[in-house]
């Protein structure tokens, strides 16, 4: 057998699901061929007479499979920099409101960006995850409103993976909150989205379509509406539920077999058992509790005993989450969550591939997978997510690249 590359004396964390905790094989090697993972095995069981082009000796280090941030705002124009510094300074959210912050300032920014202003900004936030592993990100539209803005956010999305060498998934996003011009018209704005929803379908620029149900956002009723113009469009669908409160969004996604609920700090029993009924996937977003310094934790006791996978992800946006290291996050889930180390990798590889249906292609080490690998130089799974603020990444291998 003859492999484009291998590499040889690793630890694997391998991710397979017919193997326990996180399918470690220790002194492994993993092969790849035509930027598929062809072999992931011990030492000892590689086949007799095997030969490669490349082969590289990894002197024990820990390799997982690339990185999966699911959920990210990561295209964008502006920042809320300056509102962070006001409310440091003592103004409320309300005063900030008034004077035109928030979203409100995303959105200004955004619909003035160009689709090479919002790559442009955007990029140096990519490299950021890139550097850490990351080999497959979702990105979301939702600061546009319109759709001229929307579709360009999500060109500027698609537009990524060519500039860098990652896997870009989009969702389109525009149910995230009302724009100004709509004058508190929750629902002819939601008449606008279900509208947007079959063009954007018909484009190819989106591969799910994902809302915000939350009073400050909308009723389960109107993310309802939304989810049915998705389906009748035959796009998948994602949702930012119970975030703030129990809107039982949870339930709302998994009647529509939703790919992921995302959030769910208020989510109830009911919502885990929805969601594993489903097989949804719970995202859960830390970076969004420590900025809001919130209280309520996600129901991760309810998610394990009804077996709901978890994903976790940056959720990196300009107001709530301005975040860009996946790493730091990690660490987040197991500090403020209390996820296992075990939970906490499988979170950003096997089921972060999940919440974007992406987990026949990626997100585990076995063979038929892309070639998506993160080389460490750590040795335990442990130690990636022990340490804060600091990068082990050894090597990150795209497509056996
Ligand atoms: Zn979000």
């Amino acid at each position: 057998m003859r492999f484009d590359t291998i590499w040889l004396d690793a630890r694997l964390a391998t991710l397979a699901p017919d193997r326990s905790g996180l399918g470690i094989i220790e002194r492994g090697a993993v092969a790849a061929k035509d930027g598929r993972i062809v072999l992931a095995a011990p030492l000892a069981e590689l086949p007799t007479g095997w030969d490669a082009i490349n082969r590289i000796v990894l002197d024990g280090r820990l390799v997982t499979p690339g990185l999966v941030d699911c959920h990210t705002h990561l295209v964008y124009a502006g920042d809320r920099a300056h509102e962070f510094e006001l409310r440091l300074c003592g103004a409320s959210y309300e005063e900030i409101a008034r004077a035109g912050g928030g979203m409100t300032t995303t959105v200004k920014a955004t619909r003035a960006a160009s689709e090479n202003d919002l790559v442009a900004a955007t990029l140096p936030r990519l490299d950021r995850l890139l550097a850490e592993g990351v080999t497959t990100i979702e990105v979301k539209s939702g600061y546009g409103l319109d759709l001229e803005t929307e579709v360009r956010m999500l060109r500027a999305g698609r537009r990524l993976a060519r500039e860098r060498d990652v896997e870009i998934v989009t969702s389109f996003l525009a149910a995230h909150a009302l724009p100004p011009e709509a004058n508190g018209d929750k629902e002819r704005y939601i008449d606008k989205v279900c509208a947007m929803i079959p063009v954007i379908a018909e484009s190819k620029l989106a591969d799910a379509v994902d809302a915000f149900c939350e009073a400050i956002a909308f009723s389960p009723e109107q993310t309802a509406r939304v989810f049915r113009a998705a389906r009748a469009a035959g796009l998948p669908v994602k949702l930012h539920a119970d975030q703030l409160s129990n809107l039982h969004g949870a339930k709302l996604a998994a009647d529509f077999s939703a790919l992921s609920a995302d959030h769910l700090e208020y989510t109830d029993e009911e919502g885990c058992t929805a969601l594993a009924r489903a097989g949804s996937v719970a995202v859960l977003l830390p970076g969004a509790f420590y900025v809001l310094r919130e209280k309520q934790v996600p129901p991760v006791a309810g998610l394990r005993r009804h077996r709901v996978p978890m994903a976790i992800a940056t959720d990196s946006n300009p107001g709530t989450s301005p975040i860009t290291s996946l790493l730091l996050v990690m660490n987040m889930a197991a500090t403020l969550f209390g996820l296992t180390v075990d939970e906490v990798v499988a979170a950003v590889t096997r089921e972060a591939a999940r919440a974007l249906g992406r987990e026949g292609q990626t997100g585990t080490l076995e063979p038929g997978k892309l070639c998506d690998l993160a080389i460490w130089n750590v040795e335990r799974p442990v130690d990636l997510i022990y340490r804060m603020g600091f990068n082990s990444l050894h090597a990150r291998i795209r497509r056996g690249r």
